[in-house]
């Protein structure tokens, strides 16, 4: 039974799709002003997990994850996101390219780094320009309901006509009193009254007409419009980093709901944020890392994969070059047990079975258990030293080996690791090594060293263990 943290109720909950055996699921994707930092594929790797291991139990998942191309604004950080320069259209005049250039440029990145670290991609990518009529569409229902106002071109969401609103962050119009100041936009009734549309200035770039004034969008309207579009009024599951939860998911809830007079979200689930050195990530403190700088320091996008696994989604992680490393070795260790099991499994050996239906059973109860991937991974730790002893005193028998390597992929389907396997040695490697093995059976070991040193010529390392070997490839 599975058990998912609800942000909004603060409480692991049994989850139960609304219609059975399918999930709705919507991930707040990127905006595309940037390249993609390692705290962003931390919160796109938790719900990628996520809806691995619901396909996993049998789940038909729907997954809509939107690109932010429009609308988001500078000072989101301080504020709701209604004032300052649209990020992408800054990048734009920094870099003399048009805001699509930079769009297209940055989402272009996104879906090479999504592809790199074996994030399934989502069934669709849906642009927030593309729409914009969608987007509209809510705001002039909001206005109908008298849910939002309208001033001077400018759209807002009027807070207090949402007695929910706060619900998910704890953020409500009475802690928000005595809480931090917003700034403050000239045509608004209340300084939490959220932006749904903006009237654009002459020199901006991305607009469009409407009924109200040529402008664009507020930040968190797309995200309802797009939701609604692909997954209904009323979704499974919503995703995010723990920064979204306020304001943009407490916005999304707000004009969603008072839209469709229907519950928005059943089940809301945030990652934690990556630290460096116990602080956040930022650019201007010169600590915000990529994938290709993980991949000049030597590790591989797999390495990343394996340390995000290694900590729970709700955990705060801080990253270090030394916990990478660590990954590294750890992912090593599974590497080389497949390896190994692959040799065993060709053979014909009798031997003992190890019970791997305990390790089933855990692995399942703490992925269950809010999806604890490093408990889940220590069970698979813990069956690797049980195949070691084995294999150590020559005693798995093929058939074992076998059941292990197919246990192993089918639980690799939640863990999505791709191997430097026997499979991705080149086949001519392979054959040098199995003639390598034969010499050493027939006892030539000048031939056998031969070919181990053609090997090593060749770019790859082969030890040998027990009655089989492993190919390393030198790097
Ligand atoms: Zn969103």
């Amino acid at each position: 039974m599975l058990k998912l943290y609800n942000t909004l109720t603060k409480q692991k909950e049994v989850f139960e799709p609304l219609n059975p055996g399918k999930v709705s699921m919507y991930v707040c994707g990127p905006t595309v002003y940037d390249f993609v930092h390692i705290g962003n594929i931390r919160s796109y790797l938790f719900s990628d997990t996520l809806r691995r291991y619901l396909a996993y139990l049998g789940f038909e998942v729907k997954m809509i994850k939107n690109i932010t191309d429009v609308g988001h604004l500078t000072e989101d950080s301080q504020g709701q996101g209604d004032s300052g320069e649209d990020k992408i259209t800054r990048k734009a005049q920094a870099e003399k390219k048009t805001p699509e250039e930079i769009a297209r440029f940055f989402e272009k990145d996104f879906h090479q780094v999504e592809e790199k670290m074996n994030i399934l991609p989502a069934q669709y990518f849906p642009r927030a320009t593309a729409h914009i009529d969608q987007m509209i569409k809510i705001v002039e229902k909001l206005l109908e309901k008298g849910h939002a106002y309208k001033k001077n071109g400018n759209v807002f969401f009027d807070v207090t006509s949402f007695p929910d609103y706060g619900q998910l962050s704890g953020n409500t119009l009475e802690n928000l009193k005595v809480g931090a100041r917003v700034e403050e936009h000239p045509d608004k009734k209340n300084p939490w009254d959220f932006a749904l549309w903006i009237k654009a200035p002459k020199e901006h770039i991305l607009k469009w007409s409407s009924p109200w004034s040529i402008g664009y969008p507020g930040w968190h309207i797309e995200c309802s419009a797009m939701s609604t579009e692909y997954l209904g009024s009323t979704i499974d599951i919503h995703t995010g980093g723990e920064d979204n939860i306020f304001p943009h998911h407490e916005a999304e809830i707000a004009q969603t709901q008072c839209y469709s007079g229907q519950k928005f979200v059943h089940y809301w689930l945030h990652a934690r944020h990556l630290l460096m050195n116990g602080e956040k990530m930022s650019k201007s403190k010169g600590n915000l890392f990529t994938l290709p700088d993980i991949i000049k320091k030597g590790f591989s996008p797999m390495d990343l994969r394996m340390l995000f696994l290694s900590s729970h989604y709700r955990s705060p992680l801080d990253f270090s070059w030394e916990a990478l490393e660590q990954a590294k070795k750890n992912l090593q260790k599974i590497n080389d047990f497949v390896l190994e099991l692959e040799i065993v499994a060709k053979q014909k050996k009798s031997g003992q079975d190890p019970n791997l239906e305990n390790f089933g059973t855990e692995i399942e109860k703490a992925l269950n258990d809010d999806l604890n991937t490093p408990l889940a991974l220590s069970f698979l730790y813990s069956l690797i030293s049980e195949t070691h002893k084995l294999l150590s005193n020559n005693s798995l028998s093929s058939q074992s080996a076998q059941e292990i390597l197919s246990f192993w992929q089918k639980i690799n389907l939640v863990f999505g690791f791709i191997l430097q396997g026997q499979a991705q040695i080149p086949k001519e490697i392979q054959q040098i090594a199995e003639d390598r093995q034969k010499a050493r059976q027939q006892k030539d070991f000048q031939k056998s060293d031969q070919l181990r040193d053609l090997l090593e010529q060749k770019g790859f390392l082969i030890e040998d263990s027990g009655e089989g070997y492993k190919i390393r490839s030198k790097k």
